[in-house]
């Protein structure tokens, strides 16, 4: 289900809890990047938010694999490493390169 708000906490563009996508913009890449969360989560709805919360690596491998689909969907390759840099996953930006090309 995708719901679209004006403003979002943190000023992110989108929000996925669970099978709910909040997002204050309507573009491709921002919405199958969220997609990929929604499958995520499907993939295990339970443990998925507390995982992604509390351990940087899975949450690292799972907006890796959704910006790899941003990427795909006219998002550019500076944009992804710029946002991956914000989720604080401890990784420099060269490892985070290395790991969005692979
Ligand atoms: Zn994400």
């Amino acid at each position: 289900m995708i719901i679209k708000v004006s403003k979002l906490w943190g000023g992110w563009a989108a929000i996925t809890i669970g099978p709910v996508i909040l997002t204050t913009t309507l573009s491709e890449a921002v919405i199958r990047h969220e997609k990929v969360h929604v499958e995520q989560w499907k993939k295990s709805p339970i443990l998925f938010i507390p995982r992604y919360l509390l351990d940087k690596q899975y949450r690292l491998r799972c907006e890796i694999e959704a910006y790899k689909t941003s990427l795909l969907h006219g998002m550019s390759f500076t944009t992804a490493v710029q946002h991956l840099l914000k989720y604080k996953t401890g990784e420099t930006e060269e490892a985070i390169i290395k790991l969005l090309r692979g």
